[in-house]
């Protein structure tokens, strides 16, 4: 059962009021390989982000100018406003109650929940369906766990997508079919 989400940010900084300039996100499982890589992408203009107080820190935006050009497209893509983006997404992820990833606890996931709260609206999620991606990643033995990337690295959609192959592969190496004992 597709019960999971995991959203990957592309932002113009690092805290909470950070820009957003793209979300991704997609629906899996977390004990098959199942994924649905359709998934949910909007790119994000930055104006709308500094309308709503959001801010830039320029050695994030010195990062993005070190980046490949298929990242830095993210620039140029055709954007929606954040608030719309945010709309969105909330109805892309519809009334189910998925668990939401992200790859640490203090960055893509606090920053949606402070951008939802701006334009008050509620997080598409409980409070408690948080979940993070980097906690599994180092759980002992997880380090072992490679998987081949695909797609374009810093694209928030292809981010996504091979957080949860990873996330897949570790918890079918650290807890696949292995019984538990007592
Ligand atoms: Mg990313």
């Amino acid at each position: 059962m597709m019960k999971h989400v995991m959203v990957d940010l592309e932002t113009l900084g690092t805290t909470a009021s950070a820009v957003i300039m793209s979300v991704g996100a997609v629906k899996f499982d977390l004990t098959t390989n199942e994924i649905d890589e359709t998934g949910f992408y909007a790119s994000i203009s930055i104006d709308s982000n500094l309308d709503l107080g959001r801010r830039i820190q320029e050695d994030t935006l010195m990062w993005w100018f070190k980046q490949d050009a298929a990242a830095q497209k993210v620039f140029n893509e055709p954007k929606v406003s954040l608030e719309s983006a945010l709309v969105d997404l909330s109805d892309w992820i519809g009334t189910t109650d998925y668990l939401v990833w992200s790859n640490g606890a203090d960055f893509d996931i606090p920053m949606l929940a402070h951008a939802y709260s701006q334009i008050m609206v509620e997080v598409p999620w409980k409070p408690y369906s948080a979940r993070c991606m980097r906690t599994y990643k180092n759980l002992p033995g997880a380090d072992r766990v490679r998987i081949e990337k695909a797609g374009i690295s810093h694209n928030a959609l292809a981010d996504a997508i091979n957080q949860v192959r990873q996330l897949q592969a570790i918890h079918a190496a650290l807890f696949g079919k292995k019984k538990v004992t007592a």
